[in-house]
């Protein structure tokens, strides 16, 4: 297996360019986001750690999140590239991952750096609704659902997720800039970092072609 991480701010269009990979380039992605959702959804003890500081904007600790990626790292036998989203998010992440890898056997391809400007990913954040039920997102400027306020998978009524209100959002970014930058140096050093100009929206075209280049 190799790794390809996506770096970059909330809202800078990881979960959408993974979810793209997924479909088109056979990538599996893995969200941290998802599973932490889906582990709060589920009511498990770590999604009962999680749940505060998720809804206030802030990490997890690191040993949860970093155990759960662990786990599902380790029941995929399969994958030949897997795409990591929202893991690592700060150096001391970074080096547990550096160490699980090496463990297994695993390759960094590479990380992948959507650089997008605050303005546009705070109007992006904004826009966006998620469906509670099958978890379909959408946007209201960019790739809104067919029905107003209603998800086309399912036909739930989608919501603003909980951190996504404008307080929060300007928290995680300050979060973002305090301990997920530093990444950007950290990969940079290890020659590892292809950055992608993500503030347009041909994004797709632009990743697959980053990633051709150091397949
Ligand atoms: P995301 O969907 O990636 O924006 O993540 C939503 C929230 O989940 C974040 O604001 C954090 O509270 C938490 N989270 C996701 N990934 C991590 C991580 N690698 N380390 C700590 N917290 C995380």
């Amino acid at each position: 297996m190799n790794i390809v991480i996506l770096l970059g701010a909330p809202g800078s269009g990881k979960g959408t360019i993974a979810v793209e990979l997924a479909k088109t380039a056979g990538i599996r992605h893995l969200s941290s986001g998802d599973l932490l959702r889906g582990a709060v959804k589920a009511g498990t003890p770590a999604g009962l750690k999680a749940k505060t500081f998720m809804e206030s904007g802030n990490l997890v600790p690191d040993e949860l999140i970093a155990d759960m990626i662990a786990d599902t790292v380790a029941a995929d036998k399969e994958t030949q590239t897997l795409l990591l989203d929202g893991f690592p998010r700060n150096v001391a992440q970074a080096e547990i991952l550096a160490k699980m890898m090496a463990d297994n056997g695993i390759t960094l391809r590479c990380a992948l750096l959507l650089d997008v400007p605050d303005a546009v990913v705070i109007r992006r954040i904004s826009g966006r609704r998620v469906c509670p039920a099958c978890g379909a997102g959408f946007n209201v400027d960019s790739m809104p659902p067919k029905q107003e306020g209603i998800c086309d998978a399912c036909g739930a009524a989608l919501i603003i997720r909980k951190d996504d209100t404008p307080e929060t959002v300007q928290h995680r970014l300050d979060v973002y800039a305090a301990q997920t930058l530093p990444l950007i140096d950290y990969y940079k050093q290890a020659n590892a970092l292809v950055t992608v100009d993500g503030s347009h929206d041909d994004l797709d075209a632009k990743v697959r072609e980053a990633l051709e280049k150091i397949s």
